[in-house]
């Protein structure tokens, strides 16, 4: 007679099992996901890794989906997206947490309108004094935590039958508070059993490289996380540091009024060899719920119209710009358990 004990730790064994083996399914397909389904991971084409369309930033406690119309915020955002697949971007990530206006239906809408794959995540943001964060964020453990995500991934988010291609958590800057630390356990969790990409939204570098300790105390490698906005970090042996681990170093806030600084960094990464673990985008879009007419939206087009120009300027090749917006992406988001 087997103990219920045991037979449900034969059960959660053999889904993890399962879980594993279909993860390995994903990996030998090299398959990225989108909100309209798998690609593969040679469709994926230039890619924008780190965009929004929707920011609502009322937070977690007054959260609801109800202050945005829909078919407003598609008005608004639609000719930025054809605009930017216009100038050769194929895919835009969109790094919009849940309860900070992740709206996958929306998304959905969008890149069947605008034609451009859209990819969207699952976890929580931890970052601006944890308030984005929904209660079961204190109170649960980061089990409890991955066991959420992780439910996203398999059935869908909020019954729409959409997956997260990645995880976008957040930590708050400097050394990891309690909750921080429990975010990035739950990722870790979550990635060992879903293969998807770990994006945390870090900053400079001391809580990076916390991070990526806790990982890999999970049995995590840092290939399958990626610092967001490292680009705060000022001291570039950080980043280098960083990509010499195996980590994605995300440079992601390209805008007409910095472009010097990133063909500096650029210039520096290209001479370390170095530029086969840097993603670039500009962390710009952000309509805005309870502003008119959605607020100041920014579009997409820093990086085709300025960046890639001055750097072929300055001597980067076909290769080198097709590394940082196809390789990269294409490697950064396949969906591949990556353990140490
Ligand atoms: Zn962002």
């Amino acid at each position: 007679m087997i103990s219920r004990r045991s037979f449900l730790q034969s059960v959660t064994l053999l889904s993890a099992t399962t879980s594993a083996l279909a993860a390995n399914k994903w990996a030998q397909q090299r398959t990225i996901m989108t909100v309209t389904g798998p690609i593969s991971a040679n469709d994926l084409g230039t890619a924008l890794i780190h965009e929004h369309i929707l920011v609502d930033f009322i937070g977690a406690a007054q959260y609801n989906p109800q202050r945005w119309n829909d078919e407003d915020v598609i008005k608004k955002v639609l000719p930025f997206l054809k605009e930017v697949k216009n100038a050769g971007c194929k895919t835009i990530v969109d790094c919009t947490p849940n309860f900070l206006g992740r709206d996958v239906l929306l998304l959905q809408r969008l890149s069947k309108e605008s034609e451009l794959h859209i990819i969207t995540n699952t976890g929580y943001y931890g970052g601006s004094d944890e308030k984005f964060l929904p209660p079961q964020a204190f109170t649960e453990t980061s089990s409890e935590l991955a066991a959420r995500w992780i439910a996203e991934w398999e059935n869908g988010i909020d019954g729409t039958g959409i997956k997260p291609g990645f995880m976008k958590i957040s930590v708050n800057p400097g050394t990891l508070s309690k909750v921080s630390q429990k975010l990035v356990e739950a990722a870790a969790k979550t990635h060992l059993r879903s293969g998807l990409t770990i994006a945390s939204h870090t900053g400079p570098a001391i809580a990076a490289f916390e991070e990526i300790e806790i990982l890999k105390k999970q049995g995590v490698s840092p290939d399958a996380f990626i610092w967001v906005h490292a680009q705060s970090e000022k001291d570039p042996n950080q980043h280098l540091k960083a990509a010499r681990m195996g980590t994605w170093v995300s440079l992601d806030g390209v805008s007409d009024s910095n472009i010097p600084q990133y063909v500096d960094s650029l210039t520096l990464l290209k001479k370390e060899r170095a530029l086969h673990r840097i993603l670039l985008s500009h962390d710009a879009g952000w309509y805005e719920p309870g502003k008119p007419d959605g607020g100041n939206f920014r579009g997409y087009m820093s990086l085709f119209k300025q960046l890639i120009p001055a750097l072929r300027e300055k001597g980067f090749t076909n290769k080198d710009i097709d590394q940082l917006l196809i390789e990269n992406p294409k490697e950064a988001f396949t969906i591949k358990i990556r353990k140490l």
